[in-house]
């Protein structure tokens, strides 16, 4: 049995803001540690359920985040950034199940601590035929283009609500309550990682039952960039339109020709971001 784990910063127990999962601020080193042992629950989980390999995707801005030496040694971690899948890299034919841990709702969910969707400076929708779109669902049809369904997914309550809105069969693990952009009621982490492992060994026992998500047919994306300067540089892509001043599209049959356009242009959109 083979584990995909991709693991982001912001619905971690106890983390609420920004700066927390930011390199260099004063909180950043405690709330890496609290990500990585997250990870190892979700680890550990899969393990006490039979996992013989296991691959963590740090998922988390630059990806620098999870502490090597601090996660189970049972796993292999691919950490850095720029990579092709981003918070999917290292996905590919092979994997029984993936794990989301730590996700966040999507770009203008209420009451999700931190929403966005890839980045809170440039994307404020992505929609794929019409239906708007979350980390969760985006990352999970990659795993679905291989054959992999979205086992257990971790976060607070509006992301695991998102996510049962793609699959209903998701082990979702909830972590936290968010009251706000910037305000949760969590459990405290060692609970959470508790629930996490159980939910990790759940999620396998009843694996057989969780369909990988996939998008089927012609996949057209569309997304709303946060202004028009960032839809300037977009639509200088071949292949993408502009179907309004903030909204770019791109159609195509091969869902991840699609997922990598959508990297591509939030990638240019941070280029035109004034500092
Ligand atoms: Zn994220």
């Amino acid at each position: 049995m083979r584990i995909f784990i991709s693991v982001d910063i912001e619905g971690v127990a106890g983390i609420v803001h920004p700066h927390q999962g930011r390199m260099g601020e004063v909180d950043y080193e405690r709330c890496r540690r609290l990500m990585t042992q997250e990870a190892n629950a979700a680890i550990e989980g899969a393990l006490q359920a039979g996992a013989q390999e296991i691959v963590v995707n740090d998922s988390h801005a630059e990806a620098r985040n999870l502490v090597a030496e601090e996660l189970n040694p049972a796993a292999e971690l691919i950490s850095g950034y720029p990579k092709a899948l981003y918070m999917c890299q290292g996905m590919g034919p092979g994997f029984d199940a993936a794990f989301f841990v730590g996700y966040h709702g999507g770009a203008g969910a209420r009451d999700a601590v931190i929403d966005h969707t890839y980045s809170s400076k440039v994307a404020r929708e992505v929609r794929l035929n019409g239906v708007r779109q979350t980390e969760g669902s985006l990352n999970g049809q990659v795993c679905g283009y291989f054959g992999c369904p979205v086992a257990l997914f971790t976060g607070d309550a509006a992301a695991v609500c998102e996510m049962h809105e793609f699959v209903t069969e998701v082990e979702g693990v909830v972590v936290k309550e968010s009251m706000g952009r910037y305000v949760a009621r969590s459990l405290h982490p060692e609970v959470a990682r508790d629930r996490i492992r159980a939910g990790a060994r759940r999620a396998i026992e009843r694996l057989d039952n969780i369909p990988p998500l996939r998008v089927e047919g012609l996949v057209e994306m569309e997304i709303d960039v946060h202004d028009t300067a960032m839809a300037d540089v977009g639509e200088l892509v071949p292949g993408v339109r502009r179907l309004a001043g903030r909204t770019l599209a791109f159609a195509h049959e091969d869902y991840l020709e699609v997922f990598r356009c959508m990297l591509v242009l939030l990638a240019l959109g941070q280029t035109v971001i004034l500092r």
